[in-house]
């Protein structure tokens, strides 16, 4: 099989880099281990100063003039209209250059805008797609509940019709960047008494709405990424349904399907494990680093994994240029990729030794202290998108045939 580019790829690959190397300033590029997640996005809108902000939204509207913070988008919705093998290499010079995606953080661009593209009426396209591939709107997902998780079809939310509009009234929980948000992609129930996964309603929420409270949860890693959000009489405008009333449990799953497919493209790992084979060479003279055999081989490990990663992820890319629908191949590249975040983290702690322990802000931290935050966070890839058990239930039952839970 030859993984290499194509002639049209590698030109469209060019374009990417020189573009990326000439326009995005140094100063807002995160690169390997120093790009770990690890209070990305969010933290920055918050920590970032002015002059760092500025540098970002003008990277993001040249990103935007070029229909970039949306490359899989129609052109006809503010997109670039990129074939997936596109994005994926799109995708992969970014990370490779450390370059922010612009604007709105993943969401928009990435399932509410799509799930409004396949569902939404014209009027709704019109009104909420230009600010997100302009860069300027940002969303939350209210879907999950404290009832309502992996069986997320038990969600509790009431939205219950009153003239014009539905009133809402329940509790989300989880939801990332719900404090700084523009709006919610929410899911509520409208029929209590249909089977649960009928009786569903998908709503387009502004957040500036009355009623609704946004509580900080700040994870193990000290940060605040993620939020309570409580809905007290929120009165939604009827034309804000997305969909049917009481079928958006389906146009739910399309949201979760766009989620699950953009999670497996992660490119970062194998430019992460460079950073560490790098940090290693730089300290061949401490003895914990150059005589520890099994740091070396774990190390080594980390870099066949990724490599692993990358194929799986490829498969997944190039079954979708082909317009088939990946399915296992999903979960097995999320699962994968998932859980190698996680061991990435910790060779990463072993090979810092005691650098590991120094966090953002100190004089002797390597990578910016994101060595400790990644190890913190890394538990958190394998539980949002779907939990590697939930991983591992479809694996059985699609991949293998194996009988149901
Ligand atoms: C960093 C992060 C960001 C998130 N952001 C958002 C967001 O923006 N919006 C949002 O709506 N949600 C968000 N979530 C929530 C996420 O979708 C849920 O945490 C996830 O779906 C799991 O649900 P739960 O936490 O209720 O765990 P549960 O579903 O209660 O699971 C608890 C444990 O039981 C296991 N389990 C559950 N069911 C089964 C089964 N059938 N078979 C085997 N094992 C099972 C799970 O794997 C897990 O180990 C986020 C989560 C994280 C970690």
């Amino acid at each position: 099989m030859d993984f290499h580019d194509s002639a049209p790829e590698a030109s469209f690959r060019s374009e990417v880099r020189a573009f990326i190397a000439g326009q995005c300033p140094p100063g807002i590029r995160r690169r390997g281990l120093g790009a770990m997640f690890g209070g990305g996005g969010w933290d920055d809108i918050r920590l970032g100063t002015e002059a760092y902000r500025q540098l970002n939204a003008d990277w993001a509207k040249k990103l935007a003039d070029r229909g970039w913070i949306a490359p899989a988008w129609p052109q006809e919705y503010g997109g670039a209209g990129m074939t997936v093998m596109q994005q994926f290499i799109f995708n992969q010079e970014m990370a490779a250059a450390g370059a922010p995606k612009g604007g709105n953080y993943g969401i928009g661009t990435g399932w509410a805008g799509p799930t409004i593209i396949l569902y939404g009426t014209e009027d709704q396209k019109q009104r909420y797609l230009p600010p997100i591939v302009r860069g300027e709107a940002i969303w939350c997902q209210g879907f999950s509940e404290p009832g309502a998780g992996s069986d997320l079809a038990s969600l509790q939310t009431r939205a219950t019709k009153d003239g014009d509009d539905y009133v809402v009234n329940g509790q989300k929980i989880w939801t990332s960047g719900a404090h700084v948000s523009d709006y919610m992609i929410l899911l509520a129930r409208t029929d209590p008494e249909a089977p649960k996964h009928k009786g569903i309603s998908y709503f387009i929420v502004d957040m500036k709405s009355a009623g609704i409270e946004v509580r900080p949860l700040v994870n193990m890693a000290g940060n605040h990424d993620f939020n309570e959000v409580f809905f007290e009489n929120v009165r939604v405008p009827k034309e804000n349904l997305l969909g049917e009333e009481n079928r958006g449990w389906y146009v739910g799953t399309t949201t979760l399907d766009f989620e699950r497919s953009g999670i497996a493209t992660s490119v970062s790992h194998g430019l992460m494990v460079r950073d560490l084979a790098a940090f290693v060479r730089e300290h061949r003279d401490d003895d914990y680093v150059s005589k520890s055999r099994a740091l070396r081989h774990e190390i080594a490990d980390r870099a066949v994994e990724s490599e692993v990663e990358q194929m799986l992820c490829t498969r997944v890319v190039s079954m979708q240029n082909r317009g088939l629908v990946p399915n296992k191949e999903s979960s097995i590249a999320k699962l994968y990729s998932s859980e190698l975040d996680i061991r990435i983290a910790v060779t990463a702690m072993r090979a810092l030794g005691a650098y590991s322990q120094l966090r953002r802000g100190s004089v002797r931290a390597q990578f910016n202290g994101r060595a400790e935050s990644a190890y913190l966070y890394a538990t958190t890839s394998t539980v949002g998108g779907g939990t590697s058990e939930i991983q591992r239930n479809i694996i059985a039952a699609r991949g293998l045939g194996l009988p149901r839970a």
